[in-house]
């Protein structure tokens, strides 16, 4: 169900004191925490330290792995002073897929892809762990191309019958070279052609907020470019491990992959399908 944007969750949420429960956050998704305090300087959820803005909002992501159950963010103010802010994971059920990939290489790489696909992973793990200055919040997102959603963050993989890791973002399918453009506000911290993201443009949101835009026919953005959100950034295509044209969009919070439909204004009640 994704009838809740964060948008909503943000004006419900309340600053609690320790003991008391607060919202609901689903695996998988985000949510806004107006702390109403702008003394706010950290916030973190266990070992992970999560985005604050200058005006007492704390990013909250929440990972599809999470237990279900209470759960608490640590809320850190100038004057050295703690709070803590409880809130209730909700389990999800993710659908299942299966898919048919035609070139086997992609469902059991080679040893060079392998060796290939690990290096790329480390580039990328440098920016998913890396956390900037944010200027602003970058929320509400933009979605970044039209199209329609062809599978959605989350769903349990099987790649020729084989089990994979479950999808880690939300794809848009839109004819090759529909526009593609930037979600929110950011920095381009990596652009490539890896080996199953195909052609690919990071962007730094600060604070730890990354998106990545994969399975590109064009690229057209530089390594170091400032993007404002609704900037091009590229083109849709097919390239990479794909069963058709399409975006694949991956939003990333402290290196936990939520469900980007959370960043949206308005997210897309479409559960799959073209
Ligand atoms: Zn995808």
């Amino acid at each position: 169900m994704k009838t809740h944007s964060i948008w909503l969750a943000a004006t419900l949420a309340l600053f609690v004191s320790i003991g008391a429960m607060a919202e609901s956050v689903r695996q998988g998704g985000l949510s806004l925490i107006e702390t109403h305090r702008t003394d706010l300087v950290a916030a973190s959820l266990g070992e992970q330290r999560l985005p604050v803005s200058d005006k007492g909002v704390v990013v909250l992501p929440v990972d599809m792995d999470a237990k279900p159950g209470e759960a608490h963010v640590t809320l850190e103010f100038a004057d050295g002073s703690r709070a803590t802010y409880n809130f209730n994971v909700e389990a999800h059920t993710f659908r299942e897929e299966r898919l048919q990939i035609a070139n086997q290489r992609y469902v059991e790489p080679h040893p060079e892809d392998v060796e290939r696909y690990t290096r790329e992973a480390e580039r990328q793990e440098k920016v998913y762990s890396s956390f900037s200055e944010m200027s602003a919040l970058p929320f509400p997102m933009a979605v970044p191309t039209n199209g329609c959603r062809s599978s959605e963050f989350g769903v349990r993989r099987f790649l020729n019958d084989q089990p994979r890791s479950p999808h880690s973002g939300l794809d848009i399918a839109a004819p090759t070279g529909t526009p593609i453009i930037a979600p929110a506000a950011g920095r381009i911290a990596l652009t490539g052609d890896f080996f199953f993201s195909g052609k690919l443009v990071m962007i730094d949101h600060g604070a730890g907020i990354v998106s990545v835009l994969g399975h590109m026919s064009e690229v057209s953005a530089e390594e170091g470019q400032l993007v404002d959100q609704g900037d091009l950034v590229g083109e849709v295509g097919a390239t990479g491990r794909v069963t058709g044209a399409h975006v694949h969009w991956t939003l990333s919070i402290g290196g936990v992959r939520v469900d980007p439909e959370f960043a949206l204004e308005s997210p897309s009640s479409q559960v799959t399908g073209c």
